[in-house]
């Protein structure tokens, strides 16, 4: 168990991070963030950075010595990093989270093994795999990239056998799955924790709706019932314990209802602390981050107990341009990630507003 005074290192140097760094300051804990770009948000709240390549083996090295457990705050870290990281200190989630998570054809095997939902899937490796695919999920379907897809990048949606030459080339031809098309009623997602001792604590289910592919509000609770709540804990859970997880879990969902009631539907899982999480920051008794920096440290959990309805709003692009307005606001807790330059599509901060009284 890492003592007040020690060290987590942290791969990536985002809001991610950033948040992560200030919830371990709050716990006495320091954090020492690596990450190749000069301007990263979560230097200016850490105690020491390093700015590096993932490939350059001399800094990983001193870093390493450095530290006293390693994390993470993006999926996409190189196998190579971790196994090299992994060789010197705990990395923690662990080396299979990373190479379940970071393959699309994977991750869906994974949890359909487990006996949990996902959406219909099929390999991609060229033009006759695609067009049967297509045939068999009848005629629609969204072809993903088996890798470094986010918010709807890699993505091609199809409606008919026709697109096909134009969806792989929009790919690249990459590696890619096709997946049927869930017609959902709305996406949720569920953030767990799991600790070193294997104790596993879910935030409430939570509720996402999107704009232009990118996360735009986040409510809880969902609206769902008991049983579908439940029943998102237990695939949370579940996911969690075959990956030997240890840290903060994200798993997004998709809610069907049809004749028979509300179902669930795994959509995809990050490694990580998620943006649907954000919310846990003002609205519980523990936040997301607080909560995987005591996994990491191999801290008892905390209660994830939830004190508030709340809604979080993502800030992308221009809309941090309100700050002024929404710090002003009554019940608006206001997180802003320190980014010199906005850009559209760039998230800049986000609001959590609370339903109080
Ligand atoms: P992803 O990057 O996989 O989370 O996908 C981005 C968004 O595309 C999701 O949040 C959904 O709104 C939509 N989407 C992805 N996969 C499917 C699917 N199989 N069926 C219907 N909609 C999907």
């Amino acid at each position: 168990m890492l003592a007040p005074g020690q060290t987590i290192g942290i791969l990536g140097g985002g809001q991610l991070g950033r948040m992560m760094a200030l919830a371990a300051a709050r716990l006495g804990l320091k954090c020492h963030i690596y990450c190749p770009d000069a301007a990263s948000p979560a230097f200016e709240v850490a105690a020491t950075h390093t700015i590096a390549a993932y490939d350059d083996e001399a800094a990983l090295a001193r870093f390493a010595d450095s530290v006293d457990v390693v994390t993470y705050e993006f999926e996409n870290v190189p196998g190579e990093t971790a196994a090299f990281l992994e060789a010197r200190r705990p990395v923690r989630p662990g080396p299979k989270a990373l190479a379940v998570s970071q393959d699309r054809l994977v991750e869906k095997r994974f949890i359909a093994d487990l006996g949990i939902a996902v959406a219909p899937f099929a390999e991609v490796t060229g033009e006759a795999t695609l067009e049967s695919a297509l045939a068999r999920f009848k005629g629609r379907g969204v072809l993903k990239t088996r890798r470094f897809g986010y918010d709807g990048k890699g993505q091609v949606m199809l409606r008919s056998a026709n697109d096909v030459v134009g969806a792989l080339a929009r790919i690249a031809n990459a590696p890619a799955i096709l997946e049927g098309l869930v017609d959902f009623e709305r996406e949720v997602s569920i953030i767990v924790a799991r600790g070193l001792d294997g104790t596993v604590e879910a935030f409430d289910l939570a509720w996402n709706t999107h704009a232009h592919h990118i996360l735009d509000r986040t409510r809880v609770p969902a609206g769902v019932s008991p049983e579908t709540e439940a029943e998102a804990r237990r695939i949370g859970e579940t996911i969690a314990a075959a990956l030997d997880y240890v840290g903060v879990l994200a798993v997004e969902l998709f809610l069907v209802r049809d004749g028979a009631g509300e179902h669930l539907v795994v959509n995809e899982i990050a490694p990580r602390v998620h943006n649907s999480g954000h919310w846990t920051e003002d609205a519980c008794l523990v936040s997301q981050f607080e909560q995987h920096v005591r996994a990491v440290a191999g801290w008892p959990l905390g209660e994830p107990t939830r004190l508030a309805d709340v809604e979080m709003e993502n800030l992308v692009g221009a809309d941090a341009d309100r700050w002024a307005e929404i710090a002003a606001e009554p019940g608006a807790r206001l997180h802003l990630y320190g980014k010199a330059e906005s850009r559209p599509g760039r998230k800049m901060g986000h609001v959590n507003r609370l339903k109080l009284g």
